[in-house]
């Protein structure tokens, strides 16, 4: 596999009133070809701002980047001239967001929607544009394509909203779609059609697909590789497979115990992850999870744990992967033996 894009060393930073906000510490990642990977992680851990400095949207001021580098295809984005950005985003790299009602143009029809980033970056003529609107809407499982590209936004459905923004999104191609919670306004039926046609669209055009989420359920059942970001920070990182059957830090124990089991015989109780992110303000000079986590060492609170290695790409910002660490029983692999 090639890497399509490769975050280094990232840092963006926000300047406030109340003093600089660490948004993104020291974010490091890689995306091949044609793979989905996910990022999950509660409201502020920095997820959406990440990809948000990926495609360019933060406002400068008050958001900066300090630090780092954003290489796709080898180029670093953070250096290209406003121009050159926009040529890339909508035709090699493309956004969907959570709520199309907000991204979508209430007054123009669908199809014309679909039409605009053809003839912009594409350079189709009217007629091409038109023929390939009616294609992509076919393509994402939009029913009588021809009559719902006359239609506008307020005829459609939420799931069918959803399924227009990606439509717009992949019509031009491109090579890598980033998806912020596309997934989170919709009911639980429509969020599993929508991400399927995720995992099939990428199947049919090796488009690499970034999944914003805060939800570990989405990412067993789409991505190939997960990030678990916490307090602007990654925290443990790996294959999919690999990170749910052996998670290695306690913040992924916490997001996977709150998972309701769809399948378990009985109801059993989500347990929440008790106490609120720390102040990113000021962030603790050791383990940004110490203040909720109930295996805190001395040194958790005085160093930041280093990224352990725990397996080929699986990695663990935790000082119980220090093999000096007394040894703690991994609570979600005990929670299944329980059941
Ligand atoms: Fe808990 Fe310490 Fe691991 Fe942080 S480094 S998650 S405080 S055990």
């Amino acid at each position: 596999m090639t890497n399509l894009l490769e975050v280094k060393n990232l840092e963006v930073s926000f300047k406030t009133f109340g003093g600089e906000v660490q948004a993104v510490r020291n974010v490091s990642f890689h995306v091949d070809k044609g793979e989905i990977v996910a990022i999950v992680g509660e409201s502020g851990s920095g997820k959406s701002v990440t990809v948000q400095t990926i495609m360019g949207l933060i406002p400068t001021p008050p958001g900066k980047v300090k630090n780092g580098e954003i290489l796709f295809q080898n180029k670093d984005l953070l250096k290209l001239s406003k121009r050159e950005m926009q040529k890339i985003k909508g035709s090699k790299i493309s956004m969907v967001f959570q709520d199309p009602m907000t991204s979508l143009n209430p007054t123009m029809r669908i199809g014309k929607q679909i039409e605009e980033g053809l003839i912009v970056h594409q350079k189709l003529s009217k007629t091409e544009a038109r023929r390939r609107a009616v294609e992509m809407i076919r393509l994402v499982g939009i029913p009588n394509a021809e009559e719902r590209y006359n239609q506008y936004p307020h005829e459609f459905s939420g799931g069918m909203r959803q399924r227009a923004m990606i439509a717009i999104a992949l019509s031009c191609n491109p090579e890598l779609l980033i998806a912020d919670e596309p997934t989170t306004a919709l009911d639980v039926t429509i969020q599993a059609q929508v991400l399927d046609l995720m995992k099939d669209l990428k199947e049919k055009t090796n488009t690499a697909i970034i999944l914003i989420t805060h939800d570990l359920g989405v990412v067993a059942e789409t991505a190939e590789r997960v990030i678990v970001m916490y307090a602007g920070m990654m925290v443990e990182s790996g294959r999919v497979n690999e990170l749910f059957e052996n998670p290695r830090h306690p913040y992924t124990w916490g997001l996977m115990e709150s998972i309701p089991d769809t399948n378990a015989a009985h109801k059993s109780r989500l347990v929440p992850i008790e106490g609120s992110p720390p102040d990113l303000f000021s962030p603790p000079k050791g383990c940004p999870f110490a203040p909720r986590c109930k295996y805190a060492m001395e040194i958790c609170l005085s160093e930041m744990p280093p990224a352990f290695e725990i397996g080929e790409g699986h990695h663990s910002r935790c000082w119980l992967n220090d093999p000096r660490a007394p040894k703690v029983e991994n609570e979600v692999a005990a929670g299944r033996e329980k059941q």
